[in-house]
């Protein structure tokens, strides 16, 4: 028996999602006495996976697997976790694993526990405490199934670090072919992504215009931050709608979440209130978004963020 992970990656490295799920599942894999696999798809930093307790990953290398398709990966991981008799297997909340949880769950005749945001118990089956309602509100979801997919919320367990040596095992695997022919790729580069930053500065219609972006930008730069915005700034075209975030949007679970100029709708909030800190900056005091924040600066942005931004250069200088 094993507790089986799926670790992400993106560009031919493992994504930091990847390092949480390796966490979550050594945890699960010590209560119930079994050994913890991880999987990924061509990963030239595999053998990083042992920081965090894995003693095996298994580390796909076939051809046809190295753009993302959810039907090609379902079939490779179902027929792993076959192999390595894993009776849990955990996957991220990412966008990609939303897709390819629910498909392997139904190869596997699996249970499907999406959401989770703490460790599984087994007193009988599997119980796991979930958020739902866009993170409004938790339920304890159990399963009897012999086997489940977990996917875990981002952030919700963290990343814990228990060194040992990972041997990296290289498979090729007769997985079943996409119909889905990916053609092309495009990402924005050289840009933190919203998914992975520990850091996000966010801005809205609050800002009154794109020209005046520079605020939020110097700001990212500063702090090694993420961009990114409320819908309607991304709906007049002021943002890529990449940066888009809230319950139509991204979902963002960074530590430090700052919001400028944004009036904390409740379909914004739906998206980051899984951030560990939120820090609001409004010139309303009234504005909805202060109920929801650890810190508030009630002041005009385009006073009060060049100030802080220079105050913030000064310190980390
Ligand atoms: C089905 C549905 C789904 C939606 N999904 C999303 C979603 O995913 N994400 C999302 O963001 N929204 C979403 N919305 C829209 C949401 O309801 C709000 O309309 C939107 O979040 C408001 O964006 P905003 O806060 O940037 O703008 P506004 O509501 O216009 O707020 C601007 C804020 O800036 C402040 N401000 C103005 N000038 C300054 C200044 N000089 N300095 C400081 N502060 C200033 C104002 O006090 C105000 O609080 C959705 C709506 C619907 C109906």
């Amino acid at each position: 028996m094993s507790v089986l992970f799926f670790a992400e990656t993106e560009g031919g490295q493992l994504k930091k999602n990847a390092f949480e799920n390796a966490s979550y599942a050594h945890a699960i894999a010590g209560q119930l006495g079994v050994a913890v696999v991880g999987i990924c798809v061509g990963a030239e930093n595999a053998d990083l996976l042992g920081t965090y307790g894995v003693e095996k990953v298994i580390r796909l290398k076939n051809a046809g697997l190295e753009t993302f398709t959810a039907r090609a990966y379902a079939d490779a991981l179902a027929q792993v976790a076959q192999s390595q008799k894993a009776q849990l297997i955990v996957l991220s909340s990412s966008a990609d694993a939303r897709y390819l949880a629910p498909l392997l769950a139904v190869k596997l005749g699996a249970g499907y526990l999406s959401n989770a945001v703490a460790l599984p118990t087994f007193e009988e089956g599997l119980q796991v405490k979930r958020s739902c309602f866009t993170n409004k509100a938790f339920q304890i979801s159990h399963s009897a199934q012999a086997v489940n997919v977990i996917s875990l919320s981002a952030n919700a367990f963290g990343i814990h670090e228990n060194s040992t040596n990972a041997q990296v095992e290289d498979q090729e695997i007769a997985a079943e072919t996409s119909k889905l022919q990916v053609e092309e790729v495009s990402k924005v580069t050289g840009q933190i992504t919203i998914a992975d930053a520990d850091i996000v500065v966010s801005g809205g219609r609050g800002l009154k215009g794109p020209e005046n972006w520079n605020l939020v930008e110097d700001l990212a730069t500063t702090l090694g931050a993420a961009t990114a915005c409320s819908k309607p700034v991304s709906d007049l075209g002021w943002r890529p709608h990449s940066e888009h975030v809230g319950q139509t949007g991204k979902p963002v679970a960074s530590n430090l979440y700052i919001a400028i100029g944004i009036s904390g709708a409740i379909q914004h909030l739906a998206g980051i209130n899984t951030s560990k800190v939120k820090v609001v900056i409004n010139n309303d005091p009234e504005a909805p978004f202060f109920k929801a924040a650890d810190y508030g600066i009630v002041g005009d942005a385009f006073d009060v963020v060049p100030r802080l931004t220079e105050k913030l250069k000064a310190i980390l200088a």
